[in-house]
């Protein structure tokens, strides 16, 4: 610490960001002391994402734009019969860069996890159902995290769609790729075998 109530809260702040410990927290502090454009910079664009992102009104991805929609909402060459669930926003970001998916999103902000408190009802789930029950979706598919509350979270959406005869489908589970079979867990091996393919 630095001694300095101001620079002791900045390093603080800065701290607490994801994957930052203390000594980076320093080093960023030094940083933007000896570079003050690059800190009113930053500033701006913090202030900028405060007053201007919001939620998307359809899916929930983050948008800036005014009338409420995202970009993926508003583009009509996207196909509008089929959806994907995503866990977070950012998860939207890795399906797009992937190139292989031109549906429409739904992002529930969480899984659910009894445990943490993450019940149905803290998730994006009755505005989910809402669009479901109203749009001409032919396929919903599931690709939130190969982890206990993505198990949880696709049982439970499972359950809530039965009755609107829509196709339900989770992305593939298994080994990933350039993975060594020697190196892989019984658990995402049991589950690569369980979802096995034609060849
Ligand atoms: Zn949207």
């Amino acid at each position: 610490m630095f001694k300095i109530p101001s620079l002791d809260k900045l390093v603080h702040e800065l701290s607490r960001l994801p994957g930052v410990g203390p000594r980076s927290a320093q080093r960023l502090t030094h940083y933007l002391l000896k570079n003050p454009e690059f800190s009113r910079e930053l500033r701006s664009s913090l202030q900028m994402v405060e007053d201007n992102i919001k939620l998307c009104e359809t899916c929930y991805n983050y948008t800036d734009n005014n009338d409420g929609l995202c970009f993926i909402c508003k583009n009509p060459h996207r196909n509008h019969e089929l959806m994907c669930v995503v866990e977070q926003p950012e998860d939207i970001l890795q399906i797009e860069s992937s190139g292989a998916y031109q549906g429409l999103y739904h992002v529930l902000h969480g899984a659910i996890s009894p445990l943490e408190g993450m019940t149905p009802d803290k998730l994006k789930i009755a505005p989910l159902m809402e669009r479901l029950n109203h749009g001409s979706f032919q396929e919903i598919i599931m690709a939130v995290d190969s982890d206990l509350e993505g198990d949880t979270t696709v049982l439970y959406l499972h359950q809530q769609l039965e009755s609107l005869k829509i196709r339900v489908t989770r992305l593939a589970q298994g080994i990933p790729m350039g993975s060594d079979i020697d190196y892989i867990d019984d658990r995402t091996l049991h589950r690569a075998l369980s979802h096995r393919t034609e060849v």
